[in-house]
């Protein structure tokens, strides 16, 4: 398990470093290209064939019955099924979760989160849940909320409107957010570490160009821990061309199809 302590700068040294160990390895790859041949075309469809067996194998972890729910695409551009609602809602005061407002999410999130929120315990960070599950009506509101104090422009890029909010699939959370939260011990303990917990960051500063949301680094999505072991092995928090809504629809894609699945029409 990689954990760092509280160092403002820290993503971006180890981005430094990846960087520098990426040119390495692509030096030694191309020096091994030229001695090799084709090689190289031969390496690469053996990672490509070796990341879709591990893709499959996290959307299987995940499960066909969450094809509907946990893996629908929720995004500025893909709504959710109308009248959406998750199954097994349960609130987390009364199940001893620490949290603010009435949080509700799904069960099937609840053993990771509370392994999460163990594991930061002991390492002396206090996390609490301000927003889970959010209802299609409650959104209206967050969202008029944010467009009539902010305008629209602003509420687009902070804010889902109606029927595109991660949190009205109930396996969404943002953790409590003081200001600074990026930079704080709690904002890079969830970067480096949230994926060991099966959760991954899908508003990063690498994907806003693709998301149209700025960076929330107390925003989590559940996605299940092989699939975001996955993601952070292959840096999906660095990436703009693989993010975690590609990875999502990835996995959903696999189980449609190795399954044999049928699933509603999407709106769009
Ligand atoms: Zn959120």
């Amino acid at each position: 398990m990689f954990r760092r302590g509280a160092e403002a700068s820290a993503p971006t040294r180890r981005s430094w470093a990846i960087a520098v160990a990426g040119a390495f390895i692509c030096g030694f790859l191309v020096a091994a290209q030229v001695s090799a041949g084709s090689a190289q075309g031969q390496t690469t469809l053996e990672s490509n064939a070796t990341f879709l067996a591990r893709l499959a194998q996290a959307a299987a972890a995940i499960g066909p019955d969450e094809v509907d729910n946990a893996l629908l695409p929720a995004t500025q551009d893909d709504t959710l099924p109308d009248g959406y609602v998750p199954p097994d809602l349960v609130s987390l005061a009364a199940i001893g979760i620490p949290q603010r407002g009435g949080a509700y999410l799904r069960q099937v999130v609840l053993p990771d989160l509370q392994d999460l929120l163990r594991a930061a315990r002991e390492d002396g960070l206090d996390l609490w849940v301000s927003s889970g599950y959010r209802s299609y009506f409650t959104q209206v509101n967050t969202y008029a909320y944010f467009a009539n104090a902010r305008g629209m422009d602003w509420a687009d890029t902070h804010s889902a409107r109606p029927g595109h909010s991660q949190h009205q699939l109930g396996t969404a959370i943002d953790f409590n957010s003081p200001a600074g939260f990026a930079a704080s011990p709690a904002g890079l303990w969830l970067w480096f570490n949230a994926h060991d917990y099966g959760f991954v960051l899908p508003y990063t500063p690498a994907s806003t160009v693709r998301t149209g949301y700025v960076y929330e680094p107390w925003h989590l999505r559940w996605v299940g821990r092989e699939l975001a072991a996955l993601m952070w092995e292959k840096g999906y928090l660095e990436s703009s061309d693989l993010i975690a809504d590609d990875y999502i629809a990835l996995a959903r894609n696999t189980l449609l199809q190795d399954g044999g699945l049928s699933s509603s029409p999407s709106p769009n």
